[in-house]
Formats: structure tokens, sequence, C-alpha cells
């Protein structure tokens, strides 16, 4: 494998971006190697600056659903282009896309447009704040919701605790109203609950676990949580920015039957262009200044460019409901492919799937929360990845993330990662 001009770029970039990179997954650091860079990409393949072509299932982390540089995506970019590319006043545009996406879920009477995930659930906060008038807002261990002060936390040592900031320059004061419970265990939620009475104002929640790997609710987990958070007057807030328009078109709360009070997209939504969204009940997205009081704004919010892409992207998924079933298909066949290599070679990893959803843990299941999931092997899960790049196979360079599956991804394709896979696995368990 080619890295000479990657390695230079990396060198030279690191000059003059912190570690080389604009997100820090980027950098490969917990798979022990130096990062591609990348020259192009289309469909499910993606190509870096050295000539390597890899089978891609980062597919930028999730917005790709439909492959890189779908043509009927892009087809008549350039006119778009041409009509200018940001005004700072309203266009028709955001208007098709605000509907498109009130009609995809039924919970969402109003949405707002923002420009990455990180703004919508922050955004989300705030607002859940104000419409009950509480400070606290409770979150899971593991669960991820980009990187806003208050959600930058983990739980202390204790089973139920107060946040401790994950990050420094988090201010211990911003995460004492950030409450941390055991994603899939209810009764921490109601501890919670008891301990903080009449004093949270939202939970919010991945409703299927996509930064510690993929992890689904167990029966009942959301039921329940619904349940609690109506009886205590707190707004339940769907983070949805993985599975909106993934785990199924309506998303999470599609598939198990819940409505949230409010919810958050990102990814998918943008068509790969910067994009969030945050949405809710009429009453509570009210609260937003113009409306109410609540202030949240944005520049490039609605940005035309962003949502024609947007907008294509979710009428294809709309129009073609079938992509779903494919896509579940395609993550089956790898679950399975990828179990059955793991029973011949009789090694301690474990594959989790909820629909079209999927990833390989490196340590035996079941994974239902972060103390799970931190039992991985993530030296082993370094070797496996470097093994896969090496034919040509690109996974996510870190052992807590999601293999991301679009509709342009061949069965050709998966069957030739699960013979990857195999011998991936075979060196990182060093049985060869
Ligand atoms: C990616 C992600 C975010 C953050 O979105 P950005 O666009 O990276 O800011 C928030 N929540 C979830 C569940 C995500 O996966």
């Amino acid at each position: 494998m080619k890295n000479g001009k990657s390695t230079k770029l990396y060198k030279e970039a690191q000059n003059y971006i912190p570690g080389g990179v604009n997100s820090p997954v980027r950098a490969f650091k917990s798979v022990g190697l130096d990062p591609i860079f990348i020259d192009r990409a289309e469909g499910s393949k993606i190509y870096d600056v050295d000539g390597n072509e890899y089978i891609d299932y980062i597919c930028s982390w999730g917005p790709l659903i439909l492959g890189h540089s779908n043509k009927e995506v892009l087809e008549g970019v350039e006119d778009i282009l041409k009509k200018g590319t940001s005004y700072g006043v309203p266009a028709p545009i955001e208007v098709d896309m605000a509907k498109e996406i009130v009609e995809a879920f039924p919970s969402i009477d109003m949405v707002r447009m923002v420009n990455s995930g990180t703004e919508a659930t922050m955004s989300a906060l705030r607002v859940a704040r104000a419409y009950t008038k509480r400070n606290k807002i409770l979150k899971f261990e593991g669960c991820y919701h980009g990187h806003s002060d208050s959600l930058l936390v983990k739980s202390g040592s204790g089973a139920l605790t107060f946040g401790v900031p994950t990050s420094p320059g988090v201010p211990e004061d911003v995460v004492k109203d950030t409450l941390v419970c055991k994603y899939n265990d209810i009764n921490s939620v109601k501890e919670a609950f008891n301990n903080n009475k009449d004093e949270i104002a939202a939970v919010i929640i991945e409703p299927v676990a996509g930064n510690m790997g993929v992890v689904p609710p167990m029966e009942e987990f959301l039921s329940d949580l619904r349940k609690l958070t109506e009886e205590n007057g707190t707004v339940l807030i769907f983070d949805e920015v993985i599975t909106g328009f993934r785990l199924s078109y309506g998303g999470a709360q599609e598939h198990f039957g819940i409505e949230p009070d409010m919810t958050c997209l990102g990814k998918i939504i943008g068509g790969g262009l910067p994009v969030g969204a945050y949405g809710g009940k009429k009453e509570i997205m009210e609260m937003v200044s113009p409306v109410g009081s609540v202030y949240q704004a944005g520049t490039l919010s609605g940005n035309p460019l962003a949502m024609h892409m947007g907008y294509k992207t979710i009428n294809i998924l709309k129009n073609n409901k079938d992509i779903y079933v494919e896509m579940e298909n395609k993550a089956k066949r790898l679950e399975e492919g990828f179990n059955s290599n793991i029973e011949k070679l009789g090694i301690d990893a474990h594959v989790s799937r909820i629909k079209g959803m999927t990833c390989l843990f490196f340590a035996t299941g079941p994974m239902t929360n972060y103390d799970d999931v931190s039992r991985c092997d993530t030296d082993k899960y370094a070797i496996y990845f470097r093994e896969m790049l090496k034919q040509g196979i690109l996974v996510p360079p870190a052992q807590f993330e999601g293999i991301f599956l679009s509709t342009a991804h061949t069965y050709d394709q998966i069957e030739k990662t699960i013979e990857a896979n195999y011998y991936a696995l075979e060196k990182a368990f060093n049985l060869k």
C-alpha cells in the first residue's frame, strides 16, 4: 500500500491544523496509523491521494446513505450554485425542506434548521429548559450528542452521579446540571428523577446508541423512558442525528412507535453538506425566537445549497422505501458472515445489529451499555483495522463506531468484506 503522499500531507497539516485534522477521529490515533488523505469518492468507493482504493464503511460517518457523489442528488447542482450560495433572507427550498421533515416525523410540528448536529442538540436543550423553566438535563453514558459544553460529560465514580467534564475547558459549573444515567437501565433514571423532583428539564438520548458502537435499546426501555418523562413534566429529546432517515424513514421513533417531545436531526438531512435540525411539538417550538423569546440563530442556517442536497436525499428515500429493506438485508449478511467467521475462529467477539445498523465488538456480548462496550480489546481492533485497510476496506478507525452502509454497497462487496474480515480477525487474534 503506497502512502507517500498521505504521509507528506499529514506532516504538513500538523503544522497548521491541530493534529492535522478538523475532527479528532480522522487522525486514526486509536488504530496507530497515519491518516489517509482522500482525493475523491464515488458510490461505495473512496480513493486516497496515493491512488489506493477502498470500500468505504465510514460514509462520512452517516450522511451518505445513498453513497458518495450520488448522481441523482448531484443532478442540477450547477444550476443551484448559479442562483447564489447564500442569501441571508428566506428561500422557498427552506419551506420545502421543513415540510418534508414534518411529514416524515409525526412528532415534529415545527422544525428549525441549523448547521450541525452539535447545534441541534445544544439548541434543543436551551428550548427545553426555557419551556420547563428547569435547569437540569439527563443524558446517558456512552451517548454522544455533539461537543457543546453541557453535554461533554461522563458519569463519576458512583453508579449515579452528577456529570464530570470529559474535556478540560468545560467548567464544572456548566455540567453540574447534567445528570448521567446508564443506558438501558431504567432504574438509574427512576433514581435520578426521585433525587431531582421537578428539576429535570429534559432527557436526551440516542434511541439507538451509535456512538459507543451500535447498542440498541432493550425492550421497554424507551417506552418506560417516555412514561417517566411524561409523569415528571420533562421534555423527552430523541437525538436522531444518526438514526433519522437511517433506521427507518421516520427514524427510531417510527421503528419503535414512540413519540418524543423533541427530535434532533443531522447527517443524512444534509446529503453530505453541513446541516442539523431540531424540532418538536408546536407549543415547544414556538418558544423559539422570533415567535418566542429563546434566542437561536445562524448566518448560514437553511443554506440553499445544503437544503437542496438534503431535500433531494430525503426525497429519494421517501420514494424508494424498499431501500430500508435492502439496507437491512446487507447488514444482516454482514452480521451473518462476521458471526460465522467468529465461530470458525473461536474468538471473543460480538456483532450487534438493528435494521441496517451494525457493529463488530472485540469482546463477548451482549452489549447493553457503556460498561459492556468498555470491555472491548481496542488493541486488537487496531490490528483488525489495519489488516482490513490493507485488503482495501475502510472500516471506522475506532472500535466504538458503527459500520455505515449505503445503497451503493453491492452484495459482491459485502462478500469481499466478509472474506477480508476472516483474515483480519485471524491476524488480530494472533491465530496465524
Ligand atoms: C454526529 C452526531 C452528533 C453531532 O453532529 P455534528 O454534525 O458532528 O455536530 C450529535 N448526535 C449524534 C447522535 C451524532 O451521531
